[in-house]
């Protein structure tokens, strides 16, 4: 594998300065092997092979045969699908299930895109007598994306498979925690016959290859999905060359259960919820809102399931693996010192498989029983497997605080009223609601993003291909 390079117009190659970046195991916390450190000459190389490619093969070749070359990397993947399970799960430190999900739906986002480039089409508009009038859709043309270390490969498919749909030349800025399914994946796209420049891959540091790429001048669209302060800084940038931006930031999403939901299956699920990826998934449940009448029995019930939880190395796959670095452990078990400081009561807390390698970096799933509302466990994003528990009085209660945090990402709402189910799904700022169920982060079909904090526009299913291209209006005087 060419994990130490760049991938630029169709090549592999060193970086600009030849300097590399080390990759460690969460689980273990042990070297893995090096990744390009790519530079802004990559940044700038790269985004000069992509405007060639989308002015020429790339750029003129029918939807239907983008279509095919997408779905030849859906199967591809399948192909590979056991290699880039075990590649996935050394990687990020994910439990094997979890990584072979991804690589899957990594599989699926090609499937999905490659049957929809041909079926983007523009439309017609009533207008004077003696005119016609067509919108056009077309590809942005050059398109950025910078994706972050929790789904590599998922991120891979979803941002690259919507973008060269839609007939745009990409540029894309892998993150430098985990990236090596990102690397394979593109050796896979290079063998199926994707054209020079339709894909290119500089690995490296945020503020190196991120920065360079957020501030190239050359790009028609950024898309990008991490932490809301990184968010802030590429618009900032962005806007200064007037980029458009599509972000997909943070969350603190709520699970919203009343007294007449089936508990049990509210249990399984927010349980689930909240420890896949080991909580490091924006979507992820991270506060579970429960009507006052049942709160206790409710908790003793999700207190008992939570203490069964385990973390441990990728290939034990237990609920949780390790989360993906030294700085995300120190960070998580930050806040759980803190609230432990303000006296937050810890209602259950899972344990750490005793065959965990001491160098790996695990938290344990930990669930506190009375949040207060104005805590930052209440309204911060831990990204780790930290629930939180907060009472409400009634409907109107729980909306406002399910409102009530900076986020507005998604929600899963438990109860078998119908009413009260659209009240609720109507209620509530974010950008998917679940009834009787929560997909966090799944779903390649369903059109996904924030309000708020957590970001804006929309990523997934036909609603990316809209905004990974743009319309344009042509106005015929015929007579
Ligand atoms: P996290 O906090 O989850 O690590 P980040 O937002 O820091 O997420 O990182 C997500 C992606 O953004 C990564 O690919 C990272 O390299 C990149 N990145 C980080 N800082 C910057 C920056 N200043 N400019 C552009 N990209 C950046």
């Amino acid at each position: 594998m060419k994990a130490e390079s760049v991938f630029i117009d169709g090549s592999w190659r060193k970086s600009s300065n030849g300097q590399t970046l080390d990759m460690v195991a969460p689980s273990t916390g042990e070297k893995i092997g090096v990744i390009a450190r790519g530079t802004a000459e990559d940044i700038n190389a790269a985004v000069a092979a992509a405007r060639k490619a989308f002015e020429g093969v790339w750029g003129q070749m029918p939807a239907v045969e983008r279509g095919r070359l997408l779905s030849k990397l859906g199967q591809a993947i399948l192909d590979h699908e056991d290699e880039l399970t075990d590649l996935e799960a050394l990687d990020t430190g994910k439990p094997l299930k979890l990584a072979r999900g991804d690589i899957k739906a990594a599989a699926r986002y090609f499937e999905y895109y490659g049957g929809a480039a041909d079926k983007l089409h523009g439309e017609t508009i009533p207008f004077l007598s003696g005119y016609q009038v067509m919108i056009l859709r077309e590809p942005r043309g050059v398109t950025g994306h910078i994706i972050p270390w929790n789904y590599p490969a998922q991120m891979f498919g979803r941002a690259l498979g919507a973008a060269l749909a839609g007939g745009n030349a990409t540029v894309m800025k892998p993150a430098e925690e985990a990236c090596l399914s990102v690397i394979r994946l593109t050796e896979l796209a290079a063998d199926v016959g994707f054209p020079e420049g339709a894909i290119n891959i500089v690995p490296g540091v945020g503020e190196e290859a991120g920065a360079a790429l957020s501030a190239h001048p050359d790009l028609d669209l950024i898309s990008f999905t991490g932490s809301p302060e990184v968010g802030t800084i590429i618009q900032k940038t962005a806007a200064d060359n007037h980029v458009p931006c599509v972000l997909e930031l943070g969350g603190k999403s709520p699970q919203i259960v009343f007294p007449d939901a089936d508990q049990e299956k509210a249990i399984e699920s927010i349980v689930g919820a909240l420890v896949q990826n080991t909580g490091q998934t924006c979507s992820a449940g991270t506060r579970v809102l429960i009507e006052r009448s049942i709160y206790d029995d409710f908790m003793n019930a999700l207190t008992k399931r939570f203490k069964q939880l385990q973390a441990g190395p990728h290939d034990l796959d237990l609920n949780c693996g390790p989360v993906i670095s030294k700085a995300q452990q120190e960070r998580v078990l930050g806040f759980l010192e803190r609230a432990e400081k303000d006296g937050i009561e810890v209602a259950a807390q899972g344990k750490i498989h005793e065959k965990a390698p001491e160098g790996g970096y695990y938290v344990p799933p930990t669930l506190y029983r009375v949040v207060p509302r104005d805590h930052e466990l209440a309204k911060e994003e831990v990204f780790g497997p930290v629930l939180s528990a907060i009472p409400f009085d009634d409907e109107a209660d729980a909306i406002r605080l399910a409102n009530s945090t900076d986020y507005g990402l998604i929600a899963g709402i438990w109860t078998n009223s119908g009413a009260r189910q659209m009240r609720l799904a109507k209620g509530v700022r974010v950008g998917q609601v679940y009834i009787n169920g929560y997909g966090a982060g799944g779903g390649i079909e369903l059109p996904f993003g924030g309000f708020k904090k957590s970001g804006h526009g929309r990523e997934k299913g036909f609603e990316a291909l809209k905004e990974f291209t743009v319309t344009k209006t042509v106005v015929i005087n015929h007579g």
